[in-house]
């Protein structure tokens, strides 16, 4: 491939980016999640700095090979792809436009929680449907590690929550 990167900004990497979702929460891409932290350009070579989410997590590989994929689309012959770990993840950085999505998908958004995620552990638990709050906890154990399953007691759908990290 020879494209012309010339034209090609930072801006429009994050537009790009923003098309690659997270493997876990598929209606969220990774900018949404704040994954992809930072960009750089540098000729043909590009530089995308991300924070993983839940230690370990094991989406991480496909992250990375999701965000390669769509840069070479762009046209760079060389991206790289550092972890940082400076500032840790955190729910807290979710924005209301990715709770908002988050929602609308079925799954509660996680509980904001000011650098202390444990106090999140006991507050209430919104169904994303009906919006009731007469809900149980089903599973702590969702479909990814992070995600929890609820039952609401309201509208009688089960629905998962977003754990808060
Ligand atoms: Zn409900």
């Amino acid at each position: 491939m020879n494209k012309d990167l010339g034209n090609i900004t930072n801006a429009d990497v994050w537009v790009a980016l923003k098309e690659v979702t997270d493997p876990e929460i598929p209606v969220l891409s990774l900018v949404d999640m704040k994954i992809v932290r930072d960009v750089k350009i540098d000729g043909n070579e590009v530089h995308v700095t991300m924070t993983p989410t839940f230690a370990g997590c094991p989406a991480i590989y496909q992250m990375k090979s999701d965000i390669e994929e769509k840069l070479r689309e762009l046209g760079f012959e060389k991206i790289n792809i550092d972890l940082s770990f400076k500032e840790p993840w955190s729910t807290d950085m979710l924005d209301d436009e990715a709770r908002l999505k988050l929602e609308t998908f079925g799954i509660t958004p996680p509980t904001k929680h000011n650098g202390n995620p444990t106090s999140a552990i006991n507050a209430e638990v919104k169904c994303p449907y009906c919006k009731s709050n007469d809900t149980t906890m089903e599973n702590p154990f969702g479909p990814t590690l992070c995600r929890m399953i609820y039952y609401c007691n309201s509208c009688r759908q089960p629905f998962e929550r977003f754990k808060a990290l």
